[in-house]
């Protein structure tokens, strides 16, 4: 049976070193690391996101400034907002929650928000630098900043000792967000990379001959558990929910691999909930430490 790898342990881990090292730099610099949250409109879901990240803020030692914006608010209020946040030595990372209220110009938010405070590491900056790095260890000198979710994925596969260099790596999934970040992310760490998308040939087999397969394609327990190598690492970025009338809510959430089946196969698996998750809140957390210690630095 397979290993789990523990995101929720992990995470908690991760931000208790952040805690640490943000107090740290407090008492050695006088930089005390803040993060600014974005929010526009009144979106449940991202109401909960923004007060979810607030508490990870809390702890680790982080001040988290909330801006909230009504849902009609016009793109020039959201600029200015930015705009002050780019220019205040206080503020070490900007996040703007999305999905943007309709009328707002996603793009143009992204894009102006100081890729030395983009903490999501979405700014075009941010992912042409990473692509042109050679090493991923060359990240923290080159200031650049990785996007959360992938980042996440690496730090667990690190965290639990899994072998990178020269691993076969195959990414199921090739979005901007993840697929794509992740797949360079793995190069760079030197393993040989294989990303498939919906028109990928004979993916199961593809699979079957991975160490690593990182899902990521939002479908539920697509991956099935017999294209799961023996011993091979199982990443499933996927969040999927689907009805379940055992359920008290009547439904429940499952990735995009068949956990149970994938893990009679698997030497290391991560679970849904509680894998990749609660990593990607962490590793927000861990950008803003790094772009406090860059400013510090400076
Ligand atoms: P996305 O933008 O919809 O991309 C899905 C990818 O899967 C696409 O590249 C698509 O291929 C591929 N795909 C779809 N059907 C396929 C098939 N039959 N065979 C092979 N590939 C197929 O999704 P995303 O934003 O990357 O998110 C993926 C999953 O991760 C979702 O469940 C999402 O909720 C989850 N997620 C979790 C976190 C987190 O845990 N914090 C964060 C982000 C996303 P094409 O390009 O050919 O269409």
């Amino acid at each position: 049976m397979a290993q789990i790898i523990d995101g929720k342990a992990v995470s908690e881990q991760l931000k208790a070193e952040i805690g640490a090292a943000v107090l740290k730099l407090r008492e050695e610099t006088g930089v005390q690391a803040g993060l600014a949250v974005i929010l526009v409109g009144e979106d449940p879901a991202s109401q909960v996101y923004v007060k979810n990240k607030g508490i990870s803020c809390k702890q680790c030692n982080i001040n988290s400034i909330e801006h909230r914006l009504p849902a009609d608010a016009k793109q020039e209020d959201l600029m200015a907002l930015i705009d002050k946040l780019n220019n205040d030595p206080a503020i070490h990372g900007i996040l703007c929650q999305l999905p943007l209220p309709k009328h707002l110009d996603e793009n143009q938010v992204l894009l102006a928000i100081d890729p030395a405070k983009d903490v999501d590491g979405f700014h075009p900056m941010n992912v042409g630098k990473f692509m042109t790095l050679k090493k991923f260890s060359d990240m923290a000198d080159a200031g650049v900043f990785l996007p959360c979710t992938p980042y996440g994925c690496i730090e667990l596969l690190q965290r639990s000792g899994v072998k990178l260099d020269g691993a076969n790596a195959v990414v199921i999934g090739r979005s901007n967000i993840v697929g794509k970040p992740v797949a360079m992310m793995l190069m760079s760490l030197n393993c040989t990379v294989t990303i498939c998308h919906s028109r990928t040939k004979n993916l199961a087999d593809v699979v079957r001959a991975a160490d690593i397969v990182v899902a990521a394609i939002g479908s539920p327990e697509f991956v099935k558990g017999d294209w799961i190598g023996k011993g091979a690492t199982v990443i499933d970025v996927g969040v999927n929910r689907i009805s379940d009338p055992a359920a008290k809510s009547g439904t429940r959430l499952v990735g995009d691999v068949e956990y149970a089946a994938a893990s009679e196969n698997a030497a290391f698996i991560t679970p849904v909930p509680g894998g990749v998750g609660p990593m990607t809140i962490a590793m927000l957390m861990k950008n803003t430490l790094m772009s406090a210690q860059r400013a510090a630095n400076k």
